[in-house]
């Protein structure tokens, strides 16, 4: 079987991890705080803050925004169900917006529109738009938009790592307007990721707002277990609010310290496996190829391709079924999360609410990409799907 995406770990990981187990110290620790300062400066930030998965990135975002009871956070629906999830968990109400018919992601005459009508369904206070597949989305847009109507932006960088802007990396956060809304940026270390730590995630934003996160990303206290049980550490703490338990191990670091080291090279070899495939599959007219839109800047997380269903008579589930049979892993990036029964029910969407995203979803196919694939295998996937297009062309 060709995997989807198997993570690409080398040596280095494997005895950073060893020597974290003989440390003797495997939580939040030296490893955890070495991560960070290597994040914040690939990214030329000053801080960044490492927690166990990029949704507590995400939840934590919204409270130290002061996302609440009441308001309400708009999101295109072609994104991860957790990030809607932690909307639902800061009390607030998730409104879905289609997306671009080219890109897949938000549609911002759509989220123009809600901002203008304020129609009741609470006010909205936040903006998360997604860098599907490691594209940027507009920010420039979006920043303008949040400005205008006075709305936090939570970046979902979850695909978005190395994602770049004509500013600088996606994470270098932006300041929207000095005493005006703020923009936080949540990267995901999951183990499909270009860069993994098993479960991991980082939080990038205004300093003040990064270091009210690294407290409640610890239980609300002031002080962590390292520098309390430091030689010159005092057993005493205080707690400051009823905070979560979302900090990353030690353990964790020890990947990403030498994952964040490979990223460079690891995106390298993402960007010419997207070439292979670019080239590979322009002669298959049954699949669409994922637009070269922002290739400069594109992190290449996943290459997603789209069927052209009225020229095959096989629909995507088939097609999956027939690359699978052929031993290639595939998967599809995202079933719409207003298409998912708890957000059906909870406030009576339709999967025609939103006619772009159900459309594109019901031909989208992630081909197999991750930094360890031979042109080769980059063939074979190529192979693969040109002779199920073959086979079953209409
Ligand atoms: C992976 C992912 C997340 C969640 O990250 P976890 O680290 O698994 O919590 C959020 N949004 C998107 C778009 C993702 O792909």
């Amino acid at each position: 079987m060709l995997p989807f995406a198997p993570p690409t770990i080398g040596e280095d990981e494997i005895s950073e991890v060893v020597a974290t187990l003989r440390s003797g110290w495997l939580s939040t620790g030296p490893r955890a705080s070495r991560f960070e300062r290597e994040f914040a400066d690939f990214l030329k930030v000053p801080s960044a803050l490492a927690l166990n998965s990029g949704t507590a990135a995400l939840h934590l975002a919204l409270v130290v925004l002061g996302v609440g009871p009441g308001d309400a956070v708009i999101l295109p629906t072609m994104t991860f169900s957790s990030a809607a999830h932690v909307i639902e968990h800061v009390g607030a109400r998730p409104l879905f917006v289609d997306i671009d018919p080219v890109t897949l992601m938000v549609d911002l005459n759509s989220v123009e529109r809600l901002l203008s009508a304020q129609d009741g369904n609470g006010h909205v206070r936040a903006l998360m738009p997604v860098h599907l597949y490691g594209q940027v989305c507009d920010l420039s847009r979006i920043d303008h938009l949040a400005s205008a109507y006075r709305v936090h932006v939570v970046e979902d960088a979850a695909h978005a790592l190395p994602a770049r802007t004509a500013a600088g990396m996606v994470g270098a956060a932006r300041l929207l307007d000095p005493d005006g809304p703020n923009n936080m940026v949540a990267f995901s270390f999951y183990a499909t990721k270009n860069v993994t730590t098993g479960e991991g995630g980082m939080l990038t934003g205004p300093a003040h707002l990064v270091a009210r996160a690294r407290i409640l990303s610890l239980h609300g206290m002031t002080q962590d277990a390292h520098a309390r049980y430091a030689s010159d550490g005092s057993w005493h703490y205080d707690v400051v609010a009823p905070g979560f338990k979302y900090n990353l191990s030690d353990l964790q670091a020890a990947l990403g310290i030498h994952q964040l080291a490979r990223l460079p090279q690891h995106h390298l070899r993402r960007r010419a496996i997207a070439s292979r495939y670019e080239a590979g599959l322009m002669a298959v007219a049954e699949v669409e190829r994922p637009s070269a839109v922002n290739e400069e800047s594109n992190a290449w997380h996943l290459y997603a391709i789209r069927l052209n269903l009225e020229q095959l008579t096989i629909d995507r589930g088939r097609f999956i079924e027939e690359l699978r049979a052929r031993r290639i892993g595939t998967s599809v990036h995202f079933i719409p999360v207003h298409m998912l029964t708890y957000y059906r029910e909870r406030y009576g969407y339709v999967p025609e609410d939103f006619p772009v995203a159900k459309r594109e979803f019901a031909r989208l196919i992630s081909l197999p990409m991750h930094a360890g694939m031979t042109d080769g295998d980059v063939d074979t996937v190529i192979d693969a799907v040109a002779s199920v297009a073959l086979r079953y062309r209409r």
